[in-house]
């Protein structure tokens, strides 16, 4: 796969030269109305201008995994939440759709290890520092400075971007920003990583799989890089979009003047049209349905902004020329349960006498597979310290599994209001060699295939600037600022 990607691309760099006046794509078909979607749609409208048609296609509602729930009349999230202070694009589509950034509340956080708490913050800071230096040595600054060192390297990808820099494959974007140390991250569990620069054991597993376990329901056996990312969510200072974090996906899809087709794409064929001097136009007809409808229509590119899972909803490729190869996997089912009421202080080693403090439950791998996490959950359209003080509140149960009534009643005292949403979150992440390519075809583009090295709404962002910019260099034979690797080829790229 990876190999055919890279014939075409070679291809094209050969005749790139002799190609001068190339008229402007007419229309682009955008499938999935995800942030990643959305985010592609701004770029592309970007990039291309405001005369292309583009088209975006959603079967379920614009948002994907961005989603709230009501209850009582207040609006919560049920799919993706935190926000980090140094996720850009987000910030600035946040800004540029005149948004509020609500900040998430401070947590009191405890974890949880089957029988007790084995780590609870305290109100002051100095006494959470000699806890976690009593518990686990200085592993807690280890890994901040581990998270940094790469965090650093990586986020050098928006002055890629803004110079106009793009990526055949996720390989290379992580190569190019961050050299070999970041690439290979990919290629290795953070279980190994954090090992070799000296974490121990405990902290391991205390710290670092509860927050794992968190933001992708799995272990210390992800990739390394995921895992950095992922260990972000630890950090202060988060914060989410006032009136739910779906609103910057409506928002973008507004602002790039798209048309949203209500319908699922079913199949996607290159077509060759002959024209009247004699030479072929190479066109995508994109099939989809719509209730008991079927339409098609035809377009010069096509980004497709949606994970592909095998044997759900399939979305088949043809060209009789040649196959259309596209890399599905299987994904974590992850489901958020909203309920009303009082956590069971006993189901977590509490007494009832003591008063229950925690506003963040994370859970160790010896806490069995009931919950992965629990935690208070911040209206979207209040500020957080409108919350009542007492121990009613709405909490965000994570779970492996959809929980049974009686199980939701073991967590929750008296639950009311129960809310859920099942997803398919993540992919299954592990250490892979596998290169995951942006280009399936042509003109055809997978920007989901970031979602291998890690999946949040800012590396959706990311993907979506990738791939504008790959489809509009591709488009116009500028090749110059595609697959630029300043570190493998020890240059000095202006940026
Ligand atoms: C419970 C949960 C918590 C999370 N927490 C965080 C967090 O705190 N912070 C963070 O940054 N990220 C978080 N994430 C990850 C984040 O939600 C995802 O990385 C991101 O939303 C993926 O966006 P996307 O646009 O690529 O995909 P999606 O949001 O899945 O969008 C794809 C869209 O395509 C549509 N579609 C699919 N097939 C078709 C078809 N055939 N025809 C037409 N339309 C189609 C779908 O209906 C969907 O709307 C969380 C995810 C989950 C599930």
């Amino acid at each position: 796969m990876l190999e055919l990607n890279l014939f075409f691309h070679s291809v094209w760099l050969s005749i790139a030269i002799a190609v001068t006046d190339i008229p402007p794509p007419q229309s682009i078909a955008v499938i999935g109305a995800g942030i990643g979607g959305s985010a592609a749609a701004h770029f592309l409208r970007q990039q291309f201008g405001g005369d292309v048609r583009i088209d975006v296609y959603e079967s379920e509602e614009v948002g994907g995994r961005l989603a709230t729930a009501s209850i009582d009349g207040q609006d919560y999230e049920v799919g993706a939440t935190a926000i980090h202070p140094l996720n850009l694009y987000m910030k600035g589509f946040a800004q540029m759709l005149g948004l509020k950034e609500l900040q998430l509340p401070n947590e009191v956080q405890a974890v949880y290890d089957g029988e007790e708490f084995v780590f609870e913050d305290s109100d002051w800071f100095i006494v959470n520092a000699i806890k976690l230096v009593w518990r686990y040595g200085f592993d807690y600054l280890r890994v901040k400075m581990w998270v940094e060192r790469y965090l650093h390297r990586f986020m050098r990808i928006y002055q890629f971007q803004s110079g106009g820099y793009c990526f055949t494959t996720v390989e290379r974007l992580l190569h190019a920003v961050g050299g070999d140390g970041l690439a290979q991250m990919t290629r290795h569990s953070i279980d190994e990583a954090l090992q070799n620069v000296g974490i121990g054991q405990r902290f391991l597993n205390e710290m670092i799989t509860p927050v794992l376990r968190l933001s992708s329901g799995q272990s210390v056996n992800i990739n390394a890089f995921v895992g950095m990312i992922s260990l972000l969510r630890a950090d202060s200072d988060l914060w989410t979009v006032g009136g739910g974090n779906k609103l910057v996906c409506s928002g973008l899809l507004y602002a790039a003047k798209v048309n949203l087709i209500k319908g699922t794409v079913t199949s996607i064929h290159s077509k060759r049209r002959p024209q009247r001097n004699g030479e072929f136009v190479h066109l995508y007809e994109v099939n989809y349905t719509e209730g008991s409808v079927a339409g098609h229509n035809t377009y010069d590119l096509v980004i497709l902004a949606t994970a592909l899972h095998p044997g759900k909803s399939p979305i088949r490729f043809h060209d009789p020329a040649q196959p259309i190869s596209v890399h599905s996997s299987r994904y974590q089912e992850k489901v958020v349960t909203l309920v009303a009421g009082c956590l069971n202080a006993s189901y977590f080693g509490q007494k009832h006498s003591e008063p229950f403090r925690p506003t963040a439950i994370a859970t160790t791998a010896h806490a069995g597979s009931l919950i992965l996490a629990a935690s208070v959950a911040v209206p979207v359209t209040a500020e957080p310290d409108r919350q009542p003080p007492s121990c009613a509140r709405v909490w965000r149960l994570l779970s492996p599994e959809p929980l049974a009534a009686a199980e939701v009643s073991r967590l929750v005292a008296s639950p009311q209001a129960v809310r859920e949403a099942r997803w398919l979150a993540h992919p299954r992440y592990s250490p892979s060699d596998e290169a995951s390519p942006f280009i399936l075809h042509r003109h055809l583009y997978h920007l989901n295939a970031v979602e291998w090295a890690a999946s949040t709404m800012e590396m959706m962002a990311i993907s979506a600037k990738n791939t504008a910019l790959l489809a509009h260099h591709r488009w116009y034979w500028q090749l110059e600022k595609v697959d630029q690797d300043t570190v493998a080829h020890g240059q000095k790229v202006e940026l």
